[in-house]
């Protein structure tokens, strides 16, 4: 089928893309890539004691909203700039990369300043000025698919990027909505194959968002990883039962150590390094 995609598609790169973080981390190369972290950043001690625990368990980056795109307007909303100086501060101190959300223009110089990896998340995947900004950007963009987004329309967001300059985008599968409400979305591993077929760009799996529920997580992660994700993103909080957005689907550090140990055995399975 002759596609509308250009630059994102398999017809104009043949070869997968690998996008380099920093030094010694290589998206959509043979080793998985792990970011994981607390939903968002709920004060400096939190971030450093959460951030510093999953270090120890060998995580790549760590992931952690300032600016959070929130259903409720009552609903916690983030830090702000606050967060983004403590994040920093995680990031010099601790030596380890950050991917945090930027949710408007109007952030996107300070977010940039403290990102390894911008987030656009799922409810900005169609916000075409914020996707143009970030394509001017010299950072990596994590790009969420939206929730009611094809998976065409989503690679044509990654093209707002890409022609604006910026070639450094990670897809990111995080559920869509469908009609079933025993989880919070419909984690849609398909996309996983489809975008492998149709695109050179890496994907990574968030199984926090695309279930919802705690116990679910570590049974999609493996499921990601077996069917050829480049990586995770998953939500992980020390006290969950207390976090200011998405405890019910925080996996505790513990439970985080086990999964990683476990996707070992399904990287090596599908030839993959962990
Ligand atoms: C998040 O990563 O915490 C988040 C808000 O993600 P999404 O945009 O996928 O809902
Ligand atoms: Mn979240």
């Amino acid at each position: 089928m002759k596609t509308d995609l250009k630059l994102t598609s398999r017809e104009y790169k043949k070869e997968n893309t690998i996008i380099q973080i920093n030094k010694d981390i290589r998206v959509g190369d043979k080793e998985i890539v792990i970011i994981a972290g607390p939903c968002s950043v709920e004060s400096k001690e939190q971030i450093f004691r959460i951030s510093s625990e999953l270090k120890k368990y060998g995580v790549h980056l760590i992931r952690a909203g300032a600016f959070k795109p929130r259903s409720s307007p009552y609903s916690f909303q983030g830090l702000g700039h606050e967060a983004l100086q403590y994040l920093k501060e995680v990031k010099e101190k601790l030596k380890i990369g950050i991917v945090t959300e930027v949710m408007s223009i109007e952030h996107l110089k300070e977010v940039e300043d403290v990102a390894d990896i911008i987030q656009i998340g799922a409810r900005n995947a169609q916000n075409f000025e914020l996707l143009k900004k970030v394509g001017k950007s010299k950072k990596p963009v994590l790009l969420k698919r939206g929730i009611a987004t094809t998976i065409h329309e989503w690679l044509m967001s990654a093209e707002h990027i890409m022609v604006q300059g910026n070639h450094q985008i990670i897809l990111c599968e995080r559920g869509i909505r469908t009609f079933e409400n025993s989880t919070r979305f419909t984690l849609d591993l398909n996309a996983i194959p489809a975008i492998k077929k149709m695109s050179h760009l890496p994907i990574i799996i968030d199984p926090s968002h695309g279930t919802g529920v705690r116990e679910f997580v570590p049974s999609m992660s493996k499921a990601a990883i077996a069917a050829g994700a480049d990586g995770l993103i998953i939500e992980v909080h020390d006290k969950p039962e207390e976090a200011l957005s998405d405890g019910p689907q925080s996996i505790v550090p513990e439970e985080f150590k086990k999964l990683v140990n476990e996707l070992r055995g399904i990287a090596k399975a599908v030839n993959r390094k962990l």
